[in-house]
Formats: C-alpha cells, sequence, structure tokens
C-alpha cells in the first residue's frame, strides 16, 4: 500500500488537530505516495533506528517523538541530524511521527497505558478543547433546509452520545435589504425583503467548525449565510480526548504494591516518587512524557498518585505542596510502550503489512 494509507490509518486514531501547537507531528521526511512493505516502529529516530532501517530494507519508520521537532536552519549531510536526513532520503526511507495527537487521543498512548494498569472508567486528565460543543444555528430558506441537514449530518454534526442526526427546526420570518453591489438569491436592491426561513439549530464540536463552515456555504443558496455558533457549557462536552487519564484502579492497593506494580507493567528497574505516601491508591491520574505541569489538576481532580515522567527538583517540591503523591516513571519509561501501540493500529488496518519493533529503543538515560 502507498505511504499515505498508513499514515491516514494513524490519524484515524490520532487525528493531527489534536497535536499541540508548539508539537511537529506528521510527516518528517519522504514520501506520501510510495509504495510501502515494511515498517520500522521506534520511540525516537536516532541514528541506530536509521541504520537499522537500512539494514532491514523498510520504507518506513514510524516513530512517537518528531525526527524534525525546533525547526533546521541548516542540512550539513557530514554528521548529526543533516547525515541522518541524507540516509534516509538516499536509501527512500520516509519518517513519520505521531507525537501529541496521539497523547491526546481518546484511544491513544495515555488510554493505552491507562489500560495496562487495568484503569477503569477513565477520562482525560486535561480535557481536549477540541472536544468542546458548540451549538450551530443557520436560517435558510425552506426549500434548502434537507440538503443543509444532509451535509450537516454527512460530517459529522449533530452527535450526542450514541445518537447522530441530531437537530431541531423552527420557521419563521427572517428580513433583510441587499445593498449596492450585492447580488441577491431573494429580492431586490434597496427594498426589504421579508423571506419564510427555517433556522436549523445542532451541535458541532470545535474541530469541525473549520471543515463544515465553508461546505454549508458552499450548498446554501445565499451570498452571505446568517449563522450562530453558541459555546455549550463544558460539562456537556464530548469530554474523550485530552492529555493524560484519570480513573479508578479495579481494588485500592497499597503505596508499595502499587509501586511494585509500575514496576512490573512498565518494566522498570526503579521509580522515583515525590509528595506524601498515601494510605491507599484507588484513583490514579497518569500523563505519559512530561506531565509535572498536571500535578495541581491530578491533585484537583481527586487522584491518590499520579504517574508520569520527567521530574524536575522543584517539581518535587511542588508535588509535595499539592500534597499529592507523584510517582516519576521516566519520560522513557512511560513511553517506550509506543511501539505496541502503533503496531496494533497498523496491525489492525493493514494485517498483511509486515511492521517490525526496533531493537533500538533505548532510554538516552544510564543508570549506575
Ligand atoms: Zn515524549
Amino acid at each position: 500500500m502507498k505511504a499515505r494509507d498508513i499514515y491516514a490509518a494513524i490519524e484515524e486514531t490520532a487525528p493531527p488537530y489534536l497535536a499541540e501547537k508548539w508539537d511537529n507531528s506528521g510527516l518528517q521526511v519522504g514520501s506520501r505516495n510510495r509504495d510501502i512493505q515494511k515498517v520500522l516502529l521506534a520511540l525516537d529516530v536516532t541514528e541506530s533506528v536509521v541504520q537499522e532501517a537500512i539494514h532491514k530494507n523498510v520504507q518506513l519508520i514510524v516513530s512517537h517523538h518528531p525526527f524534525i521537532f525546533n525547526g533546521i536552519k541548516s542540512i550539513c549531510v557530514d554528521s548529526g541530524k543533516g547525515e541522518l536526513v541524507s540516509q534516509l532520503i538516499k536509501h527512500d526511507i520516509s519518517v513519520y511521527s505521531a507525537h501529541t495527537n496521539l497523547d491526546s487521543a481518546k484511544l491513544g498512548l495515555n488510554d493505552f497505558i491507562a489500560d495496562r494498569f487495568q484503569i477503569k472508567e477513565t477520562q482525560p486528565l486535561v480535557p481536549s478543547p477540541h472536544d468542546q460543543l458548540y451549538k450551530l444555528v443557520i436560517f435558510t430558506p425552506q426549500n434548502f433546509s434537507q440538503k443543509i441537514l444532509e451535509v450537516l449530518e454527512k460530517n459529522g454534526a449533530g452527535v450526542l452520545g450514541k445518537y447522530s442526526c441530531s437537530s431541531f427546526r423552527t420557521t419563521g420570518k427572517s428580513t433583510f435589504k441587499p445593498l449596492e453591489g450585492a447580488n441577491p438569491y431573494i429580492g431586490q436592491l434597496n427594498k426589504v425583503e421579508t423571506v419564510v426561513e427555517d433556522r436549523i439549530e445542532t451541535i458541532i464540536s470545535q474541530n469541525l467548525i473549520k471543515k463544515i463552515l465553508p461546505i454549508i456555504k458552499q450548498v446554501h443558496p445565499y451570498e452571505e449565510m446568517a449563522y450562530d455558533l453558541y459555546p455549550l457549557d463544558s460539562s456537556i462536552s464530548k469530554n474523550e480526548n485530552g492529555l493524560g487519564k484519570i480513573g479508578d484502579l479495579e481494588r485500592p492497593l497499597t503505596p508499595k504494591e502499587f509501586i511494585s506494580e509500575i514496576k512490573k507493567v512498565l518494566d522498570l528497574p526503579f521509580v522515583r516518587t515525590a509528595g506524601p505516601t498515601p494510605k491507599k491508591v484507588k484513583k490514579v491520574a497518569l500523563c505519559t512524557g512530561a506531565g509535572a505541569e498536571f500535578i495541581s489538576i491530578a491533585k484537583l481532580k481527586g487522584a491518590d498518585a499520579y504517574i508520569t515522567g520527567d521530574l524536575k527538583y522543584h517539581e518535587a517540591q511542588n508535588a509535595k505542596e499539592n500534597d499529592l503523591w507523584v510517582i516519576d516513571a521516566g519520560h522513557f519509561g512511560t513511553e517506550k510502550n509506543v511501539v505496541y501501540l502503533l503496531e496494533k493500529i497498523i496491525h489492525s488496518a493493514y494485517p498483511s503489512l509486515e511492521i517490525i519493533i526496533s531493537d533500538n529503543v533505548n532510554d538516552f538515560f544510564n543508570i549506575y
């Protein structure tokens, strides 16, 4: 299949709009159109991973961390990143990264890890603003109502829990006066017109607004389509995507049992903790990678323990001040399993594709 088919399969789970603004997820190097027979999965695209890809004759590397992140000012092919770019291009190997969009996705990395801990009834720790629901109201001549409803439904508007095609319609009178230069569908220049119109109401999530409005405008007969967008209370938003997860363990664990569980599930030789140790651990928050900035949110949401990585000294102090037990399982420790999630996503879309987990998923830190 084509490279773009694999990117599309990943984006089905991890839509690009969920990526943080500072991120650089997506195609890093290479092609959308080349044929792919073999894919290599890695956490980071390092020199060893590129060598492995060349050696194993793969056409595509999919990584979690973007290969190009801070912007490249020049590509010197003698060493470093430039040399890797040159090697990749020379061997026709593409690199695609799914980073914060995969972190935030409903069934993304945080969900995958929460599942391994058997955390139930999970919710996003920090709900995505893209899940914010809006009420969309469109005013239209009655003979266009059906067409507009069809476009809304086809493009994902009107989804309410386990129901789709939700809308409400009332009929009323609208007035307008076409001014000089206008090209009205109904009415004459400089004359106030009264028209019987439908007011169509539906709901739409934030990420669909930019997509749907231009499509509706194409179908709507008026030069100036009248519409309203009302943000709805966050308590009735979808609340599916977002960074981190929070939920309950099946049964409460003692802190000692919980630490053993973390080391077992994530296959780690050690973890660090900060903040006061609770008596029991039932409600658990987690954020893979670096999630120290969400310590106070985890506390506010009632977590007994918060698993994350990359805790700095003063963030450990913050854990103490927030009276929350924070377990630093390492950036690598909380994210290394991403390759198994990527394997699951790509394999379920393309079972016949050869997928290799890199032998070079390694921590940059050494322990002595
Ligand atoms: Zn990371």
